[in-house]
C-alpha cells in the first residue's frame, strides 16, 4: 500500500517529485519519514536511466556511495554493483518504504496556479493533472544519446547505445568515441567475438577519462592491432556497409572503414523542455538550471532541482554523479520541513575522477 501521509487525493498533494531515479527515490523515502505528502512520477520504470545500460554494466562508484535512504547495498562477491543488482536494490527500497511510483507517466508541463502548480503528465491513455505546492525535478541529465550529425546516422545499423553484446558476435563494429562508454563497449564486443575498430577525435585515449581497470586492456589491444584505432578522426558518412572517416585538423588518417554496425558512444544530452516550460533559468555551456545551492530552489519559487539534473548536459567535464548528489535531498527536506537534517557526508568525500561518458 502507498505510504503517502497527509493526503490520499490523487489530484492534490504537497510535493510532486518528477523522476524516480536514485535521487528521486531517496527524496521520496525522506519525505515518507518526515510525513511530507508527495507523489512521484517517472516517464519510464523506476531507475529508468540505469535500466537502459547494457546488461551486466558495473558502476564505477563503490556501493556505499550509490546506496540510498540508508539501505545498505551489498553484493555477494563484494564487487561494485552491476546494472541488474542495482535495479534489484531500487525495487527493494521501493518495497521496503512502500513508495508508490507512478511509472510510465512523463511530466510534460508545469503550470503556475494562484498558489502552487499544476503538474501535467502523459500516458498512453491521455493526460493527468496533479495540483501541488512544490515541485522537485529529479530528472537526471542523460535523456538522449548525443548525435554526430552526419549522413547515415539514422540507418538501422547505427545505435547511440550499447545493448546486448551477444548480438554483435562475428560482426564488424565501428565504435565512435574514446571515453568510458566507447572503451567499455569496444572491450565487451571484442570479448564476444566482434571485429572492433574505434574512431576517436582525440590524439590518444586518456588515462584520466577511462576506468582504471579498462585502460591497460584497451591500450594493449590497440597496440597489438587486435582493436584497430583511428585516432584524430571523425565519421562524415555512414552507409550499411562502411563508414567514411575524415581526419581531424588534418592529423589523423581518414578513409573508409568496413562496418556492419556502428555505435556512436559520444555522450548524452539533457532534455531541457520541462525546465523551459516551467520558466527555470538555464545558464552556462551545459545549460544548467539555476538554483540557490543552500536550498536547491530555482528562480521559480516552489520549484526545486535535485540530483544530476542540476548539472545540465555534462558535455565533457563530468562533475555531478549520483555519488555526490545525496546532499541535495538533505537540503530540500530541511527547507520543506524546517528541520535541519543530518548531513550525508558521502558527498564531501573525494570523488572518483571518472566520467561515465565522453
Ligand atoms: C554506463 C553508465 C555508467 C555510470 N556509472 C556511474 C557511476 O559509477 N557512478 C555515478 O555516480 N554515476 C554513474 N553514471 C551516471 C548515473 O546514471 C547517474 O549518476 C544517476 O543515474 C543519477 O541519478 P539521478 O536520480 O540524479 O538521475 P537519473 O537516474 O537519470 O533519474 C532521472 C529519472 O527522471 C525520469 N524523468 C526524466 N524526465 C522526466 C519527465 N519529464 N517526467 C517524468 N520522469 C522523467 C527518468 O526517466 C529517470 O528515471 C553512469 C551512467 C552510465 C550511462
Amino acid at each position: 500500500m502507498p505510504n503517502h501521509t497527509e493526503s490520499n487525493n490523487r489530484n492534490h498533494t504537497r510535493v510532486v517529485i518528477v523522476g524516480a531515479g536514485p535521487i528521486g527515490l531517496e527524496l521520496a523515502v525522506a519525505f515518507t519519514k518526515h510525513q511530507v505528502s508527495f507523489q512521484i512520477l517517472d516517464a519510464g520504470a523506476i531507475g529508468q536511466t540505469i535500466s537502459w545500460w547494457a546488461p551486466q554494466t558495473r558502476w564505477f562508484s563503490s556501493n556505499d556511495r550509490i546506496s540510498i535512504a540508508g539501505v545498505p547495498l551489498v553484493t555477494d562477491d563484494q564487487n561494485k554493483a552491476n546494472r541488474e543488482q542495482y535495479l534489484t536494490y531500487l525495487r527493494i527500497v521501493v518495497e521496503q518504504f512502500q513508495i508508490e511510483v507512478q511509472c510510465y507517466r512523463r511530466v510534460v508541463d508545469i503550470q503556475r496556479r494562484e498558489s502552487g502548480f499544476t503538474v501535467v503528465s502523459e500516458t498512453t491513455n491521455g493526460k493527468t493533472e496533479i495540483n501541488c505546492e512544490i515541485v522537485v525535478l529529479a530528472v537526471g541529465g542523460l535523456d538522449h544519446a548525443r548525435r554526430l550529425g552526419v549522413e547515415g546516422e539514422d540507418l538501422q545499423n547505427v545505435d547511440g547505445y550499447l545493448r546486448e553484446p551477444h548480438r554483435y558476435y562475428g560482426r564488424q563494429v565501428l565504435i565512435v568515441g574514446g571515453r568510458n562508454s566507447a572503451v567499455e563497449a569496444a572491450l565487451r564486443l571484442h570479448h564476444v567475438g566482434a571485429l572492433v575498430s574505434l574512431s576517436y577525435r582525440g590524439r590518444e585515449l586518456s588515462e584520466d577519462n577511462i576506468k582504471y581497470w579498462l585502460y591497460p586492456e584497451i591500450t594493449g589491444l590497440i597496440r597489438s592491432g587486435r582493436i584497430q584505432a583511428y585516432f584524430e578522426t571523425q565519421p562524415v558518412r555512414i552507409t550499411p556497409t562502411h563508414v567514411e572517416l575524415e581526419s581531424v585538423n588534418q592529423r589523423g588518417e581518414g578513409g573508409r572503414v568496413s562496418a556492419d554496425d556502428v555505435l556512436t558512444l559520444i555522450g548524452y544530452e539533457q532534455d531541457k523542455s520541462l525546465f523551459q516550460r516551467a520558466g527555470i533559468k538555464l545558464h552556462g555551456e551545459n545549460q544548467q538550471p539555476q538554483v540557490n545551492e543552500e536550498t536547491m530552489e530555482t528562480n521559480v519559487p516552489g520549484i526545486y532541482v535535485a540530483g544530476t539534473a542540476l548539472a545540465g548536459t555534462q558535455a565533457s567535464d563530468y562533475r555531478l554523479f549520483l555519488e555526490n548528489c545525496h546532499q541535495h535531498v538533505d537540503r530540500i527536506v530541511a527547507q520543506l520541513t524546517g528541520k535541519p537534517v543530518e548531513s550525508d557526508d558521502r558527498d564531501s568525500q573525494q570523488l572518483i575522477q571518472e566520467a561515465p561518458e565522453s
